[in-house]
């Protein structure tokens, strides 16, 4: 499984905001953004003008790298938001959104998509009472994704509670983690992604 290896910090340093790849790090003041708030590398700290391309280019990076996806499969996933009726942007974030390891992070039982993901392959929650072991699933109103109880001991999960308390969950989802159980409310909404993007530009890098 392809899987990127730069290290993390850097990527945020590059993008400029805090794609949250650390963990609980991501949430203190030793954050490499906040330290360093500039590109990584020797020229890190130089203006540089900018094309509109290259702006168009970085922020579909950006969203690629927040969400954890390879650039096949985050194409595949523009195609399938211009399929969709609505606007193809908003389509594309949705998808996104509604990937079973985002709502894992989201929900609290993990502190990044990439420890979400890393849990969700090692059959860690059921989605509607069967187990599962596929990142990219798309939940669906109503799903329910659960802790069975032999896990529930796994310190990450343990303090799951913990996690929502400090982190709070969107407004589609509903989070309970004395009972390790995460309900799908509702389908996204554009106010419910705090994530800072732009998503029109990524339509119109892909439509050049
Ligand atoms: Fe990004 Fe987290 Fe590193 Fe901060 S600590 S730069 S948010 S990966």
């Amino acid at each position: 499984m392809a899987k990127y290896t730069e290290a993390k910090c850097r990527l945020c340093r590059r993008e400029g905001c805090k794609l949250f790849l650390k963990g609980d790090r991501c949430f203190t003041e030793k954050c490499a953004l906040q330290r360093r708030p500039y590109a990584p590398g020797q020229h890190g700290r130089a203006r540089k003008k900018i094309s509109e391309y290259a702006v168009q280019l970085r922020e579909k990076q950006k969203t690629k790298r927040a969400y954890g996806v390879l650039e096949r499969q985050f194409h595949g996933y523009f195609e399938k938001a211009e399929m969709r009726r609505g606007v193809t942007g908003f389509n594309l974030l949705e998808i996104l959104e509604r990937r079973l390891d985002n709502v894992v992070f989201k929900l609290g039982f993990a502190t990044s998509r990439d420890q979400a993901r890393q849990m969700i392959r090692h059959g860690l929650f059921t989605l509607n009472g069967n187990k599962v072991n596929i990142p990219s699933i798309q939940v669906k109103v109503g799903d329910v994704v659960e802790v069975p109880e032999k896990n529930r001991k796994i310190p990450v999960l343990a303090q799951a509670a913990d996690t929502i308390a400090r982190r709070g969950s969107p407004a589609w989802l509903e989070s309970d983690g004395a009972a390790f159980k995460g309900v799908v409310k509702a389908l996204p909404q554009r106010d419910d992604i705090q994530f800072p993007v732009n998503e029109q530009l990524i339509v119109e890098l892909y439509s050049k």
